[in-house]
């Protein structure tokens, strides 16, 4: 039976003669998450105590990109070089994170979903790559997202080792990045310039990573690769 994957949605308007507002999720997810043999379900941002039965109904849980996580979240002040932010959907993807962890249910995060899953157990982020010190690498690529533009080395006997090689090329879109990583978590992929690109949990089925397989998936059988191992092995 094929596991049903909850994807945890996001909101942005459109305009066309008037604004609306949709909720929705990226085609490239549920496209991922298909090929790999999992039915996709989109969790449109809701009320917090609605986790538990959205929980309930899914196999496993993906956590994608979009907004910075609220400083406030892991201790800090808004910095000048923060940007949007969505407390709602902080609020809701914490609360699907927690359910998750008590249900027993795998979670995938990707970009913020990365950075999210570090602040819900504990950890923090630099609110801008530039407050983590000079680099050399861009971790805002220009080029096209489908194209892995920077290297990353992935840890041996990481979950990520038993299918990518040690040295792997990654797309880049992050304008923020893990500051301390939470307990328990490990981190399992690293540019050359010390960015954080790849954590996972000790004891629970978590992977988080910081690039954008669902930009590369069809470029790269290894970034596909990535949605197989959650909705298959995970
Ligand atoms: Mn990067």
């Amino acid at each position: 039976m094929k596991p049903i994957i909850g994807i945890a949605g996001n909101e942005r308007t459109m305009t066309t003669g008037e604004t609306f507002w949709l909720s929705y999720t990226s085609r490239n997810f549920v496209e991922g998450i298909q090929d790999a043999g999992g039915l996709p379900l989109v969790l449109p941002i809701g009320q917090p105590e609605d986790a538990k039965r959205y929980i309930q109904r899914i196999d496993k849980l993906l956590l994608g990109g979009g907004h910075d996580v609220n400083p406030k979240l892991y201790g800090q002040e808004p910095h000048p070089y923060l940007e949007e932010i969505n407390e709602k959907r902080d609020a809701f993807e914490l609360k699907l994170i927690d359910e998750a962890i008590k249900q027993g249910k795998p979670i995938f995060g990707i970009c913020r979903g990365m950075q999210l899953i570090n602040v819900a157990f504990g950890g923090s982020l630099h609110q801008d790559i530039s407050l983590f010190g000079p680099t050399s690498i861009k971790h805002v690529q220009e080029s096209e997202m489908t194209k892995q533009t920077h290297l990353v080395r992935i840890k041996a006997n990481s979950r990520l080792a038993t299918f990518l090689p040690e040295d792997y090329s990654v797309n880049s879109y992050h304008h923020q990045t893990i500051k301390n990583v939470a307990p328990n978590f490990t981190v399992i992929a690293q540019a050359p310039d010390g960015i954080i690109e790849g954590i996972e949990a000790n004891n629970l089925p978590i992977l988080a990573i910081q690039w954008h397989p669902e930009l590369t998936r069809n470029a790269s059988a290894t970034e596909q690769q990535l949605f197989t191992y959650f909705v298959q092995e995970l």
